[in-house]
Order: structure tokens, then C-alpha cells, then sequence
């Protein structure tokens, strides 16, 4: 095992391998608050890239309802079981906030990797603390869809009928959209025996060599998201590539430039955003307080990762919704949360800005700038004044040249009269 930083966790931890970073990191933010259910991105990725025989149950991208669903069935409850028996009562944070190697404090508990150590079995320790789910657990890829918790007085089915409030809903569930996070330790790559999985040196995404895969899942053990899936026809496992192809500019529509992952770009909700990180050497973020990833990430701090306490330091990021009991979130995504729903419950007018630029373009962003505009709206929210600006948020691509602009305030369109019966 390696001592490596993961600043996620605000420490070094055991690693099978040595620190090696890319030039630039994949990486991507999802807005649960947006996020309606549709399934767009799902069927964009599966009508690209897993619609042949053999991958019937390959779900690159999934969209889950928390907090029954997961595909496979409960994969996170099981990991976060399995690392409690490793270390009773200590899986907790500690510290407080620091700049970019401890954003959220220090992790206290262990990783997968750590706790792997405990669990000694013929074949001496595994590399990564997991489980391989069952058929049964992959045969539902969308159960409990839409479907809450929390009931009146205990009684099932019935729900809070009095309305509901923030800072927390008494009735609630939220759809959780997931794909590979392309992780800065993949736990993938640290458990597969054939060294068949491998991180790209330019942007970072995880790829399965399908030459040398031979089929053992240990990869599929491993992964504490669940993210690699058996292609019984191949006898190989499969997974995420990050649309590759579209991140290097090769798809025609691109003219050259990097674009969007399919699920990225079809996203009905206006949930995703996805960039390329800039890395130091010692793997944290590059400062570049004009990326918006950096901004959302490390400056206003509203955007958090996914299970951090699992150690693979994952690049999928998430903006947590802001009607949901908090303990449930901070198990979710580590103690940044009071503070991220709080930026995003009242945005300033940078954040507000920032926040029209997911998906409004199939290419990827790599830089904005900001143009003030008039004052638009002054109003009390929960008890506290906010003022709205109509800002302009321009997007600049990798050759430096604008790709799109958009304004705080969308525009509104009136569909003629002659159309009002068609579609
Ligand atoms: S999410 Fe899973 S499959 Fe993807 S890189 Fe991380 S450990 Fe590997
Ligand atoms: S397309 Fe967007 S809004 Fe629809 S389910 Fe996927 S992430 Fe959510």
C-alpha cells in the first residue's frame, strides 16, 4: 500500500498504488434541485453505447429515487454497512475546513481501502472493502421510483397532508442521476488482477481494456458505486468511458472542440455540467477562479462529492437538494452540506449567474465571465431580502472564443396564436 492525499478526506490514506495524477481531471456537477426523473440522459446513453446483446443490464447512467432505489438494489446501504462493522462508531469527521487539501474538514473513519485490511481471507486481504450483488439485486434498474418516505403517524401510505416547509420536508424523496465519477483512486483499477483498468493521462477517464479483461469482477467487488457491469456475451466486464470520443473533439458536431457526454448534453432538466479540472502536483484543484467546476466546487462550496468517506476520491459533484433531513445528506455527501444548502438557498449574484450555464451548450465550458446587468426583482424570501439581477453569463470554450451567452432572467416566449392547437 501507498500513503496518498486525498484532500476530500483532509488526509493521506492507503492507496494499493502510487499518486499519479493526470494533466486533466474529468469531472462533473449535477443540481439535484433540478432534477425531474425523465430518464433523458439514461436513454441517451443506452441508445449510445449499450443497446447490444449481452448488455441488457448495463446502466452507465442511471437516475435512482432516494432513499429506497439504487441500481443494484441498495448498493449504498450495503457499503456503508460493510465499512461499520470495520469500524464501529468511527466512521465520523473531525477538523474544520481548511483551503484546498481539506475543504470539509478530516475523514476520522476508514476508506474501503483501509478497511480492506480487516478482512482477511484465503487469498490474504482484498485491495478494497465490497460485495458482489446478486442477479436479483441488477434485475430492477428503477425500483421504488417516485416513491417517499416519511408517513403520518406511522400509518403507511398515508402522508403529511398539512403542506410542507423547508429547511426540511417531512414527506420526501429526490432522484439521485449517477454515472461513473471517473474516481482520482478508482477502486476498479486498485482491485483487478489482470491490470486491464487504467486512468487516461490527459483528462483522467477509466477505462477497461477489453484485450486484457478476463471476466473475474473484482472490479464489480470493488467499486463502492456499483459502476462496472458483466457482459455475459463477452465473458468482460463494461463500463462508463465518459464519451471519450467527445471529450477528445472528435464527434462532427464539435468542429474539433471537446463536448459534453451524452447524458451531459441531453439533460431536459438543466442539471449537468460537466468540465475539465486542471490539476497541481500533488492532485488537488489548480486554482482558476474563472472555471465554473472551481468556482462551485471551492469557492461558493454548494457542490459536493458522492460519498467521500469511500476513499476514491470520485470527481461526480453534486449541488444536495435542499428539502431533505440533513443527516441523511451529510451521510450522503460529508459535512459540507449545512453550508452548501444555505449558499444555494439565497445565491449571491455570481452563484446565480454561474447557475444558467449547465447545460445550455453541448460543448464544454472552460471559462466565464460576467456583465452586470439592471436590478430586476427585490423581494423578502424566508424572512430575508434578496435582490435579483438580470446578469449576463458569458461561456468561453478551449480555443478561447465565446460559445454562448445567456442572461439571469430567461426570456419569455409567446407562441402565436395560429399554433396554439399543434405542437
Ligand atoms: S466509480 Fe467505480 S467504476 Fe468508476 S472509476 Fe470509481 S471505482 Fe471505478
Ligand atoms: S435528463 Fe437530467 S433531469 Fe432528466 S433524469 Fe437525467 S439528470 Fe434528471
Amino acid at each position: 500500500m501507498s500513503n496518498v492525499l486525498n484532500w476530500q478526506l483532509g488526509r493521506e490514506m492507503d492507496y494499493p498504488y502510487d499518486a499519479a495524477y493526470p494533466d486533466q481531471q474529468f469531472a462533473f456537477i449535477f443540481n439535484i434541485n433540478r432534477c425531474i426523473g425523465c430518464q433523458t440522459c439514461t436513454m441517451a446513453c443506452k441508445s449510445t453505447w449499450t443497446f447490444s446483446k449481452g448488455q441488457e443490464y448495463m446502466w452507465w447512467n442511471n437516475v435512482e429515487t432516494k432513499p429506497y432505489g439504487g441500481y443494484p438494489h441498495h448498493w449504498d446501504v450495503k457499503t456503508l454497512d460493510l465499512l461499520e462493522q470495520a469500524n464501529p462508531g468511527g466512521q465520523n469527521w473531525g477538523g474544520k475546513p481548511e483551503d484546498v487539501k481539506a475543504p470539509y474538514g478530516k475523514f476520522n473513519g476508514k476508506t474501503i481501502f483501509e478497511a480492506a485490511k480487516t478482512f482477511i481471507g484465503p487469498e490474504g486481504a482484498n485491495r478494497a472493502l465490497g460485495y458482489l450483488p446478486t442477479d436479483e439485486e441488477w434485475s430492477a434498474p428503477n425500483r421504488y421510483e417516485d416513491h417517499p418516505v416519511g408517513n403520518e403517524k406511522g400509518v403507511k401510505g398515508q402522508y403529511f397532508k398539512g403542506g410542507e416547509l423547508l429547511p426540511e420536508h417531512k414527506t420526501w424523496f429526490f432522484y439521485l442521476a449517477r454515472i461513473c465519477n471517473h474516481c482520482s483512486y478508482p477502486a476498479c483499477l486498485a482491485a483487478c488482477p489482470r491490470n486491464a483498468i487504467y486512468k487516461r493521462p490527459e483528462d483522467g477517464i477509466v477505462l477497461i481494456d477489453q484485450e486484457r479483461c478476463r471476466g473475474y469482477r473484482k472490479c464489480m467487488e470493488a467499486c463502492p458505486y456499483k459502476k462496472t457491469f458483466y457482459r455475459g456475451t463477452t465473458r468482460t466486464t463494461e463500463k462508463c468511458i465518459g464519451c471519450f470520443p467527445r471529450v477528445e473533439g472528435k464527434d462532427q458536431a464539435g468542429h474539433g472542440l471537446p463536448m459534453q457526454t451524452r447524458c451531459m448534453a441531453s439533460c431536459i432538466g438543466h442539471i449537468r455540467l460537466q468540465g475539465l479540472i486542471e490539476l497541481n502536483k500533488d492532485g488537488t484543484w489548480k486554482e482558476n477562479r474563472r472555471s465554473p467546476l472551481y468556482y462551485l466546487v471551492h469557492v461558493a462550496k454548494v457542490a459536493l462529492p458522492l460519498y467521500p468517506q469511500f476513499g476514491t476520491e470520485p470527481n461526480g459533484y453534486y449541488i444536495p437538494p435542499r428539502w431533505v433531513p440533513r443527516d441523511y445528506l451529510k451521510q450522503m455527501f460529508g459535512p459540507g452540506v449545512d453550508q452548501a444548502i444555505e449558499r444555494y438557498s439565497y445565491p449571491d449574484r455570481e452563484l446565480l449567474a454561474v447557475l444558467q450555464l449547465f447545460r445550455r451548450s453541448n460543448r464544454i465550458i472552460y471559462r466565464y465571465e460576467i456583465k452586470e446587468g439592471a436590478k430586476i426583482y427585490e423581494a423578502t424570501l424566508r424572512g430575508r431580502k434578496i435582490t435579483l439581477y438580470n446578469d449576463t453569463v458569458i461561456a468561453y470554450g478551449q480555443n478561447g472564443k465565446e460559445i454562448f451567452r445567456t442572461q439571469v432572467e430567461e426570456p419569455v416566449h409567446v407562441r402565436p396564436n395560429k399554433h396554439a392547437n399543434s405542437i
